[in-house]
């Protein structure tokens, strides 16, 4: 499928840094408990680190004590594609900007939090950009 935002993986390699290319470009994941936005707390919006689209509000941000920035909603359904993900010998729902393509995290359903939607979107630090509001 195409995309709003496309770019080679030269020009990818180029903007990023090796870290943020390997889990954005190459859906690594960043460890448990380093990424910078693990427990952030400040009001804000988390826009992709690749192309700037906004993904995710503070307001959905909540504690999950699973090591990485968990929300449990997007900023916008049509931010975010879920894709099948049968790597690593399991079935899981790939998190993806929708606006470029670059991999987010995974989605995770059912696991008892005291959210709303009782979804968990486990996203890596390293993926977004916190845009803290004004003021
Ligand atoms: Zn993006």
């Amino acid at each position: 499928m195409a995309y709003e935002v496309e770019k080679t993986d030269e020009q990818w390699r180029a903007e990023l840094s090796p870290a943020e290319y390997e889990v954005l470009r190459r859906a690594g994941t960043e460890p448990a408990f380093r990424g910078e936005y693990t427990d952030t707390k400040a009001a804000g919006v988390y826009a992709c680190r690749a192309c700037g689209a906004e993904l995710f509000r503070s307001t959905e941000k909540f504690e999950s004590h699973c090591g990485w920035p968990s929300f449990f909603d997007p900023k916008d359904s049509s931010a975010v594609e879920l894709i099948e993900d049968r790597s690593h010998g399991m079935v899981r729902t790939e998190v993806r900007c929708a606006r470029c393509g670059s991999h987010l995290g995974h989605v995770f359903e059912g696991e008892g939090y005291p959210t709303p939607t009782d979804q968990r979107y486990c996203i890596n630090s390293i993926s977004l950009r916190l845009r803290p509001d004004e003021g």
